[in-house]
């Protein structure tokens, strides 16, 4: 019987949690594809179905893994594309396509809404089943390795910057933590659609990185006069759209440097859950506080048509083979990383 390689998380812990094991190839059914995978990319989700995080239940055993890059392998009964042997990159977004919310196409609004790897096994694997519906065609321009990259960062970083920042060309716009896959993506959204940045993060080569992407300026967070410099960049109005994944360290920090009608979009709270906020400069200047998880799966067809050209490109840190995914996880975790932890799963010669 063929078997099919996957690493499975049966309880929570560090890089040890992290088990190979061998499973029968699995089957199609109604409506699925079997993809064989070339590579997949870490997330902080991966970290988190590892580690466990408080007040989440993940249903272990899980095969952790949103983002990947193979070939359909296989077609489940009434499937007719993509075509067996179509080069393809996983959607991650999992939604019923049937309800309200689905069919206005906000399907990440829908009800029965999961992340790939999440709720269902995902991609640290040989083989993943997916919905036909979650497969599409990988740009040609982009090698395995970046189009595993590059679902769900941009994704999220186009639902940050175009839907809920609402960027239009010449919005002000600060991108916290940008040589994290969200941060390079955003940079790179904003200024496709004219939007001036300026960034934050941590080391020296994470700033240059943000200034390559197209950020006219990029300020070092553990520098006491950055928000200073933020200022001065944005002039005396003050930015318009802060893009943050931070949380609890930039979140106050963001706040004073936000416009009136300025938005603050964030999608995570890395450096902490809690965050703290005076309510009248918020009402008084007229802003927004805005969560963002995931987005539309059309818009993320619309960001691999903009891969396709050449106009956004993932930026990888660094790539691990299968047999080595642990170090990849504590790659991620210590942060050093400049750009996305990617993993090869297929053996290359
Ligand atoms: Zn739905």
């Amino acid at each position: 019987m063929e078997t099919s390689r996957v690493v499975r998380v049966r309880r929570h812990g560090g890089p040890e949690a992290l088990l190979f094991e061998d499973r029968p190839v699995p089957e199609p059914g109604p409506g699925e594809v079997l993809v064989r995978l070339e590579t997949m990319a870490l997330n902080h989700l991966d970290l988190w179905v590892r580690g466990g995080i408080p007040g989440v239940r993940f249903p272990l055993p899980l095969v952790p893994g949103s983002d990947g890059c193979g070939t359909i392998e296989r077609l489940g009964p009434g499937v007719l594309e993509p075509a067996e042997g179509t080069r393809v990159v996983v959607l991650p977004g999992l939604s019923c396509g049937r309800c309200r919310r689905c069919l206005a196409g906000d399907d990440n609004l829908c009800a029965s809404y999961a992340i790939l790897g999440e709720t269902r096994d995902g991609t640290s694997a040989e083989h993943v089943l997916l919905p036909a519906a979650n497969v599409a065609p990988a740009p040609p321009r982009l090698d395995d390795d970046a189009a595993a990259a590059f679902p769900l960062t941009f994704l999220t970083a186009w639902n940050m910057v175009v839907r809920k920042g609402r960027a239009a060309p010449g919005t002000r716009l600060l991108v916290h933590a940008a040589a994290s896959g969200v941060g390079s993506a955003a940079i790179q959204i904003a200024r496709l659609v004219g939007a001036r940045v300026a960034a934050t993060a941590g080391a020296p080569a994470k700033l240059d990185l943000a200034r390559r992407l197209g950020a006219d300026d990029a300020f070092d967070y553990g520098d006491p006069d950055w928000t200073a410099k933020a200022r001065a960049w944005a002039g005396s109005e003050g930015i318009d759209v802060v893009v943050d994944s931070v949380g609890a360290a930039t979140f106050a920090p963001s706040l004073r440097l936000l416009a009136r009608g300025g938005r603050y979009v964030f999608c995570g709270a890395t450096s902490g859950f809690e965050l703290q906020a005076d309510f009248r400069p918020i009402f008084f200047k007229n802003q927004e506080i805005l969560g963002s998880t995931m987005g539309r799966r059309a818009d993320l067809l619309r960001a691999l048509e903009l891969a396709a050209d050449g106009k956004l490109v993932p930026v990888i840190d660094g790539v691990f083979p299968f047999a080595r995914i642990g170090e990849a996880h504590e790659r991620l975790a210590s942060r050093r990383n400049v750009g996305k932890v990617v993993v090869r799963i297929a053996p290359r010669d």
